[in-house]
């Protein structure tokens, strides 16, 4: 399949590429990794007249500590994300979850930005930016706003970024003391896409109370959606008797993970079945959570 013709910019700094996206307006469309651009463009379903690549823009790919947590630059590679030893320590659910995405192949060229951007109900990382509380700033001519992730996922491939405004950075805030996050899915065997994934970061007091706890699920819904409810049931329980986890808190607790979703029905896996696997990841990656956290 052939894509319909474009013209072709390839600017060299965020603010050339802000000038762009301004001038050329809902003609024009960012190209990171293309992994999910590039097929729509192949099948027709995008056609822009403008394509804005922001691969050769350096200042995008980075992975920096900034206040105890991280900023990541939009365009950063999903094998960076994987292997960095910081993202491992400041957020290992993060590198957990880059690490489950596809193959080398799109490792090697899918952004943490593009998958933001695109909002693909299957993708990995939205449920872990909601788990992890991540802040996404954007850039564009009129300058900087931040967004978080709470807000940042509307719909089916819909975000809460602007047409005009690109994003440029993930900012991830400074773990607490005795944190511990984790990410797991069961994914499509072709596409390693998600049919439902979970994403948990859970603080514990001294004595094993849960002090906070925050889930995110992805592939069950049309969009990716915190657990409130879970959460709900696992703030101010205690989830450690000792050096023992207690099984039936989290069990109660990862039984309405799905309450908050409006689960769908695919080829894939019916509604029921994704209720099923929310409930069985969830607990999964809230025990996780909480064995790292001690
Ligand atoms: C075979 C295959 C298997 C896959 N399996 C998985 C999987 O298991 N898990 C998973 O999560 N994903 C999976 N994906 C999707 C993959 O992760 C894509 O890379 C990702 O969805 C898009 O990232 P990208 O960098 O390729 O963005 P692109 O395809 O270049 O762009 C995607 C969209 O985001 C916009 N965009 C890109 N960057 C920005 C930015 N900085 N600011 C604003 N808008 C921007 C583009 O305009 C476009 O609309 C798979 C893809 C393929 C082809």
């Amino acid at each position: 399949m052939v894509t319909s013709s474009f013209d072709y910019h390839a600017p060299t700094s965020v603010a050339e590429a802000a000038e762009l996206l301004t001038r050329f307006g809902d003609s024009a469309k960012l190209l990171a990794g293309g992994h999910s651009l590039v097929p729509m463009m192949k099948s027709r379903l995008a056609e822009p007249k403008v394509l804005i690549d922001l691969g050769r823009i350096e200042s995008m790919a980075y992975i920096r500590e900034a206040d105890g947590g991280l900023a990541i630059g939009a365009m950063t590679k999903y094998v960076d994300l994987e292997t960095s030893d910081l993202v491992k320590s400041k957020a290992p659910a993060l590198a957990q979850a880059a690490g489950m995405i596809a193959d080398p192949l799109v490792r090697n060229m899918g952004t943490i930005g593009g998958s933001l951007a695109h909002a693909d109900p299957a993708a990995d990382l939205p449920a872990v930016m909601l788990a992890l509380g991540a802040r996404l700033i954007t850039s564009s001519t009129g300058g900087h706003r931040t967004i978080e992730a709470d807000d940042f996922f509307v719909d089916l491939l819909t975000t809460g970024l602007r047409p005009d405004e690109i994003l440029s950075e993930i900012a991830i805030p400074a773990l607490l003391p005795r944190t511990g996050t984790a990410y797991a899915k069961f994914g499509n065997k072709a596409s390693h896409f998600a049919i439902v994934g979970v994403a948990a970061s859970v603080t514990l007091s001294p004595d094993g109370t849960c002090e906070a706890a925050r889930v995110g699920v992805t592939g069950a819904g049309p969009k990716a959606t915190r657990a409130t409810e879970t959460e709900a049931l696992l703030n101010g329980h205690r989830l450690l008797h000792g050096d023992q986890i207690d099984e039936d808190v989290i069990e109660a607790a990862a039984a309405r993970a799905g309450a908050g979703v409006d689960l769908q029905e695919d080829i894939h896996a019916s509604a029921e079945y994704r209720a099923h696997l929310t409930t069985v990841f969830a607990k999964r990656v809230i025990r996780e959570a909480v064995s790292r956290a001690k």
